[in-house]
């Protein structure tokens, strides 16, 4: 296959870690059908050949809009990780257990995206919540959806919000793969 790099989280691609995420992607990738970055998520439009296309702010000064859009992506996307985390431990399907990690895998992903975009150095630490109203895979998977729906809705603001070429474009690419979750817990 033919290796090379996700512009948005800036992952190198190869044969042995196309398919780490397989499980929660709406289309599983294979070394010769390689649709979306095994990471993040991205669409394969976003490959690229060289390193130096890997998408970076670095001596761009953002927007206030955009840093608040960016502070606030991180923080739901921690949120939603750490959901996901929740639902695999307690999930009872071991497909389900498997879609919930993955998909962890990669809201963590898009958080630190956001960070380093944003230059946020530290994680931010969010409350523990209380799941206990979700009481099956059922409950949890409907819990998602609604979720995946509010960070595409967040996502299409965001893109609306701010100004800069590359924070829009990862704003919609994370958009994009969101709404792939919204098809993958319906
Ligand atoms: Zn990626």
């Amino acid at each position: 296959m033919k290796k090379g790099f996700c512009k948005v989280c800036g992952m190198a691609i190869n044969e042995k870690n196309f398919a780490i995420n397989n499980n929660a992607l709406p289309e599983v990738n294979s070394e010769e059908h390689l649709l979306y970055c095994p990471f993040c998520g991205a669409h394969k439009r976003y490959f690229c050949e060289d390193r130096d296309e890997i998408y970076t702010t670095v001596g761009v000064k953002l927007t206030d809009e955009e840093l608040k859009i960016l502070d606030h992506a991180t923080k739901l996307e921690i949120f939603n990780g750490d959901f996901y985390m929740e639902a695999s431990r307690r999930a009872v399907k071991e497909e389900n257990k498997l879609m919930f990690k993955e998909l962890g895998n990669i809201e963590y992903i898009h958080a630190k995206v956001h960070m380093k975009i944003a230059g946020i150095k530290e994680k931010p630490e969010l409350r523990k919540i209380d799941y206990s109203r979700l009481k099956n895979d059922e409950d949890f998977i409907r819990e998602a959806n609604t979720r995946e729906k509010h960070a595409v809705s967040f996502y299409n603001k965001g893109v609306v919000n701010s100004e800069n070429s590359i924070v829009k474009e990862v704003l919609k690419a994370f958009m994009e793969i969101e709404e792939d979750h919204i098809h993958m817990t319906e």
